[in-house]
């Protein structure tokens, strides 16, 4: 296939662009390429001569009608087109057609490339025959058997590879799905509802069936299986199969047979055979026929639109999802595929209307350019393996340098529960000060260091915090109802800052910002309510909190006095309001607290649930049912990640240590008396002898 490198589309990329970019995997991008636009013309004892004409270079196809007389001599109608396009095949066989139009497509498969040929044209100018063959006569067999022979015959040329084949045959008529392959005997749609759904991989058929083939014989046994179920819909649903669109895929996954290469490919071959183009709500059309018609007409017309708009390079919009057709081809249209149109026609002078009508459809795919790209995945499972494996090299290699170096004792297998225990006390103790310094034996250990003064530091802090809510009732700066609510209990003035008894007895006194000097500590056993209700609005005095124990722990927190063991946030502020609390002392008549409010429709959250527990329990279970399986599959998931990032951190570890090895070796190699099992390195500036 000549290939014409177009420039890119915009500084924005392709807007139609749908690459299977998925998750594990990635594409390598090609050149842009355009549409492969052929022409085969219907052999006929009648040919018109006159009117259709073929260039020198089999490239170029001219009409040429004559003038309408009864218009006038002095008419404006056009009487000449010509179309230049890939090819024109006139008097061709199958083979012929198939080497010229899919034999490159098909090659390009095995290698990762997805590829679309599609059969466009007025019923009867030979699409089917074109696509399929004659299933009597073997010689002329189409293009979906010989694509089969050739990827087989392909995969026995590439030992080195694993390649498997899978296809499926989809029908759609009138905007419904069929499966030409469904084991079930053919009932329709409502049995099989099939959907398109899109995922970033691109685009597949939910419910569609995809038959594993291992050899040509399964192949085409399922392609005859197809081909009779098209035949037996037509008769049993009194079906005009012209007017169906076929879309026959062949599935192709190549895995390398050399265990260490975890890349795999995956491509996709859609042979579309489409209904017929002519022209179909013409007068006398009713019921099922105008049906068929316009449904005809509109998938047609909705594929030109996807057509128009991939070839214009300012359209930033694709209209894909109009119609079954140009949704579930989405990702074969356009793209990252090779993409092929054959254009029938007729070679009769009475079908020049229609002839013309399909070599303007060539002619406008011929400006849709596409980005053929490699379609790479990852095998985790293999990657997992071969990382496994260079870990164990080069723990041997680490095992070898320590041997060298005298360091036989090392040990760089991951902590278990009662080393790590031995560091956190080592932290400890260093943090007490009563050892100097923590000895350095290998990187995880250092790391494991670091790792536990984390944990001790967030230990600590929660000590402090703990310690405060014990004798304080904190509120969450940003909690702005407890907020107001401790306003209007005369607990915090509207600054934020606390109001309380002036001595500092009872509960805590607030004084701006949390930065107060120490003060008494609060000795009060009040209930909350009582200490609302005795609440002075003097402020003033000192807080019974430390400065230093509040700037760990209170930098988004409000202090209030606390009740004896409850936290304010564990009562609600409803509560609060609606509760008998006794009225506040008579020199604040403003402050009074409300009496309790009528009943209000409960909470957002307790609708819900009421909800959940009546009329929405089936959605509910679903849902809950939906949320379990993905869980799953998120966990599983979850699980494989986290062993590739063990092992690659394992790995890390074991290079970092290699790498330590080699410069210590590089030293001792300057001072060659010194072998040591441990490296002594203070983390402080201090040295000391290492502790016991
Ligand atoms: P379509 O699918 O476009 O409606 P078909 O492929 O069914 O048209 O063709 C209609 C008839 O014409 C069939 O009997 C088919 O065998 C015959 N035919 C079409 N093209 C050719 C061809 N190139 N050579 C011989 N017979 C053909
Ligand atoms: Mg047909």
């Amino acid at each position: 296939m000549d290939e014409e490198a177009a420039p890119k589309r915009d500084k924005n990329g392709p807007k139609f662009h749908c690459l299977p970019h998925s998750t594990q995997g990635s594409a390598r991008m090609g050149t842009r390429k355009k549409v492969h636009t052929f022409v085969r013309v219907k052999p006929t004892d009648d040919f018109a001569h006159e009117m259709i004409k073929y260039g020198d270079d089999n490239k170029s196809i001219d009409i040429h009608l004559k003038k309408d007389t009864r218009r006038g001599v002095v008419n404006n109608q056009q009487t000449d087109w010509s179309f230049k396009l890939d090819g024109v095949l006139h008097n061709a066989s199958q083979d012929l057609v198939y080497e010229t139009v899919a034999k490159d497509v098909v090659a390009q498969a095995l290698d990762g490339y997805n590829g679309t040929i599609m059969c466009y044209g007025q019923t009867g100018a030979g699409k089917t025959y074109t696509m399929t063959g004659t299933t009597e006569n073997y010689k002329h067999r189409g293009i979906l058997p010989r694509a089969l022979q050739q990827v087989f015959r392909m995969i026995e040329e590439r030992p080195t590879h694993a390649i498997t084949v899978r296809v499926s045959y989809l029908e759609i008529y009138n905007e419904s799905l069929f499966d030409l392959l469904s084991t079930l005997p053919y009932v329709g749609p409502s049995v099989t509802p099939m959907t398109i759904v899109e995922n970033p991989q691109g685009v597949f058929i939910k419910g569609l069936s995809v038959h594993l083939t291992s050899q040509e014989e399964d192949a085409f046994s399922l392609l005859f299986e197809g081909e009779t179920n098209r035949i037996i819909a037509s008769h049993t649903m009194n079906k005009n199969s012209s007017r169906s669109h076929c879309i026959f895929t062949i599935y192709v996954e190549a895995h390398s047979r050399t265990l260490s290469d975890e890349k795999y490919i995956t491509s996709k071959i859609n042979l579309v055979d489409l209904a017929g183009s002519e022209r179909l709500g013409k007068s006398g059309s009713e019921g099922r026929v105008l049906k068929e018609a316009t449904y005809i007409n509109k998938s047609l017309s909705f594929l030109e639109q996807a057509i128009i708009a991939l070839g214009d390079q300012k359209r930033e919009h694709v209209p894909f999802r109009q119609c079954k057709l140009t949704h579930a081809l989405k990702d074969s249209l356009g793209g990252n595929c090779n993409m092929v149109l054959l254009t029938n026609i007729y070679g009769e002078a009475a079908q020049l209307e229609e002839t013309l009508s399909s070599l303007r459809f060539a002619s406008r795919m011929k400006l849709v350019t596409t980005e053929p790209a490699i379609n790479e995945k990852y095998d985790a499972e293999r990657m997992v393996k071969n990382l496994e494996k260079e870990l164990a090299l080069l723990k041997q290699e680490l095992a070898i340098h320590d041997s060298l170096a005298n360091r036989t004792l090392v040990n760089y297998d991951p902590m278990d529960e009662i080393q790590i225990a031995e560091i956190n006390s080592q932290v400890r103790r260093y943090l007490e000060g009563t050892l100097d310094e923590i000895d350095i034996i290998n990187l995880r250990q250092i790391q494991e260091v670091f790792n536990q003064f984390r944990v001790v530091l967030s230990q600590q802090e929660q000590e402090v915090e703990s310690a405060l809510r014990r004798k304080y009732t904190l509120i969450d700066k940003n909690d702005f109802a407890a907020i107001s609510a401790v306003q209007k209990a005369g607990l915090v003035d509207v600054d934020g800052h606390l109001v309380g008894e002036p001595d500092g007895q009872g509960f805590g006194l607030g004084v701006t910002p949390f930065s107060a000097k120490p003060g008494k500590k609060s000795k009060s056993k009040k209930t909350f309510k009582e200490q609302l209700s005795s609440s002075a609005r003097k402020e003033g005095a000192s807080s019974p909190v430390s400065g230093k124990e509040l700037d760990v722990s209170t930098s988004k927190t409000q202090l209030t006095p606390s009740s004896k063991e409850g936290d304010v946030k564990d009562m609600t502020i409803r509560e609060r309001e609606t509760s008998s609390l006794e009225p506040l002392p008579s020199d604040s008549p403003k402050e009074e607290l409300r009496p309790p409010r009528p009943s209000t429709p409960p909470p957002k959250p307790v609708a819900f649930e009421d909800f959940k527990n009546e009329r929405g329990s089936e959605i509910n279970r679903i849902f809950k049912e939906n949320k379990s399986i993905l869980n799953e599959r998120r966990k599983r998931a979850s699980e494989t990640t986290q062993r590739i990032n063990a092992i690659k951190r394992e790995m890390d570890v074991t290079k970092e240590a290699l790498n330590f090895q080699k410069s210590l070796r590089e030293k001792q190699g300057q001072v060659d008396h010194v072998t040591a099992r441990h490296v002594p390195c203070s983390f402080t500036s201090r040295r000391a002898p290492p502790d016991s």
